[in-house]
Order: C-alpha cells, then structure tokens, then sequence
C-alpha cells in the first residue's frame, strides 16, 4: 500500500483563500483589520520562524499583526505586565494576543498564557477556553488540534466510531486533539461520520510502555511527541491514517515523529513534515484571530 499524502499546505491554501474574503467584509464593515499581537521571548531561531510564518500569513489575508521582541532575561512579572498592557491596547488594538512558546525556563509559563484575556486568547491555551472545549462548547480551539481535524473531514477520513490513538498529552495538541475529536458532532457537523468528531480516543503518552500495543489498534494515529523515528512501520496498522505532528530539526532537515518512508509503504494516509499539519496550524490561527475580531466587535 502507498499512503495518500495529506496535503496541509494546499488546504491551507484554500482554508486562507476563503478566509481572504471573510477579513475583507469584516475590514469593509468595520473600517480596520483584525489585528494580532505576538509576544516572542528571546532568541530561538525555531520561535523566531514560526512567528516570520505566522506575521507573513497575516499579511496575507490582509490582516494586521505586530510581534513585540522581548529579552530571554524578562521575569514572569515583566512578561504578566506586558500582555497587561497589550490587552489594554496600549500597542495598538489587539484582537488576537499570543505568546510565542516555549518561554525561558525562569519563566512561569501558565502564569504568562493565564494573563491573556480569554476573549483574546488565539492559541485557545486559556483555561476558561480549554474548559469550553471540554464541555462541547468550544470558542477558540488550540490550533494544531483544530488544523488535524480540519485535515480528517477534508480528506473524508471517517472518525465516527474509529479509533483514534494521540501519542502525547500535552495542553497544546495531544489533550484538546482528543477532546475535540471524541465530542459530538456540533451543530453543522455532517451526518456521514466524515465530521472530525464521535471518535473512541485513547492518549498515549511517555509513560505508556509499548506504544505499539496501542498504536497498532487505530484506525487514525497521531503522533505529537517531538522524537524522529518514534512512529515506525510495524507499529501502523495497514489501511491507518498517520498524522505527523511532530516537528524535528535532524541535521538541518525537519522531520517528523514519523518515519515516512516505510509507515507510507503501510497507512492509508500520511500527513508529510514540512507540508502537513505546520500550514494547517497557522491557517487556524488566521481563522482565530478572525474569531476574536468579530466576537470584540460583536458579530461572532
Ligand atoms: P510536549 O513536549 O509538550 O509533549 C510531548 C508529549 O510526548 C508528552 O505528553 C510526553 O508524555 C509524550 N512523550 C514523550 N516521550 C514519549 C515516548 N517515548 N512515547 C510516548 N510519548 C512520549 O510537546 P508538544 O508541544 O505537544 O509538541 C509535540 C511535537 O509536536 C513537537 O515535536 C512539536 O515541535 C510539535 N508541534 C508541531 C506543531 C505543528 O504545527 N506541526 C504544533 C505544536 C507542536
């Protein structure tokens, strides 16, 4: 078997195009952009680009975005008062406030991501927003998860009654994945189980002992752990769909958790690394800022 490559980019391409229009309405009716403001704490190459693609995607869509340099050196109280101040318009509007992660490690990350205004909240990181989520109400979902969702209806992956298995529980993607992915279908979801919800989950993790014991066992594999080569062939059942969320930089290419070669000779579907759920994340961030645009002014 030869996977079918999950092409991120090119949806995100179509997600962005659709989006276009939507920012324009909303600019025509409101006189102004929607705006995003992104805090990036020192100087990590890997932040610094990933902010490059998300201003870059920003202006493509005609939206406004700013990205406010901090030193390593800032303490959690300097990072606290500045997203204050963001949310206080002080840098200009900012409907959509983001901190760049990771944050230096004498910083107290939650207490920072705490401080954006949950109305704000982009990254979807806010406890009130993962507190929506886990109830089936969603508002801004963190958008890696939303991005790999995204992909499965797009693709026409069924997820009703499937078993999908997440390899990692972080906040950020493996924990809102399987919320998102087991809940039932919202309003608008199709009928078809081709809707990206009403799957069977389970979350497998650093402590889980023979991953492939679980791995085996799902119609959908996620991995999003941050280790090259941790997803290998025989760990896929064939016919699965294998969506690689992991990003590694391995003598200065990027790969993913995945070893696409051989899992590709075995799945249904592979998601590749560069060109799968990265695009996916930043074209759901456009839609979040766009989201938090329209609920500020009132029309979401
Ligand atoms: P994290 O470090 O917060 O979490 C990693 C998870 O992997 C943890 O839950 C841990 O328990 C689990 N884990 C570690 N070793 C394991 C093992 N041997 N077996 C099973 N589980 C194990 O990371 P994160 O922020 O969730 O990111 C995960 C990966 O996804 C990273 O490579 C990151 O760069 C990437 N990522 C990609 C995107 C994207 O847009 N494509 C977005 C966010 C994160």
């Amino acid at each position: 078997m030869t996977a079918q490559m999950l092409d991120g980019r090119a949806l995100a391409g179509r997600i962005e195009a659709s989006l276009r229009g939507e920012v324009d309405t909303f600019a025509g009716m409101f006189r102004r952009k929607p705006r995003l403001v992104v805090v990036l704490v020192g100087d990590v190459a890997a932040s610094a680009s990933y902010v490059k693609s998300k201003a870059a995607a920003a202006a493509r869509l005609g939206m406004d975005s700013a990205v406010i340099p901090v030193a390593a050196t800032a303490t959690t109280a300097d990072l606290v008062a500045l997203v204050g101040s963001i949310a206080r318009d002080e840098h200009g509007h900012a409907d959509g406030i983001l901190v760049q992660l990771p944050l230096p490690p004498h910083v107290d990350q939650v207490a920072v991501l705490d401080a954006v205004p949950p109305d704000r909240d982009v990254d979807g990181f806010h406890p009130e927003n993962a507190g929506l989520l886990s109830q089936g109400r969603p508002r801004f979902i963190p958008c890696t998860a939303a991005g790999v969702q995204r992909m499965l209806i797009d693709a026409a992956i069924p997820t009703a009654g499937r078993h999908v298995v997440i390899v990692g529980r972080s906040d950020i993607v493996g924990k809102p994945l399987a919320l998102l992915l087991a809940q039932r279908p919202p309003p608008g979801c199709p009928a078809d189980g081709a809707g990206g919800c009403d799957a069977t989950v389970t979350i497998c993790h650093s402590r889980s002992g023979d991953l492939g014991r679980f791995t085996r066992e799902a119609d959908i594999l996620v991995a999003a752990v941050g280790k090259p080569g941790l997803i290998t062939a025989p760990m896929v059942r064939p016919g699965a769909a294998v969506i690689d969320v992991g990003i590694n930089r391995v003598d200065g290419r990027l790969v993913g958790d995945v070893d696409a070669g051989p899992v590709a000779e075995v799945a249904g579907w592979l998601s590749p690394v560069p060109g799968g759920v990265g695009p996916m994340t930043v074209a759901m961030l456009m839609a979040n800022t766009l989201l938090a645009a329209e609920l500020r002014l009132g029309r979401g």
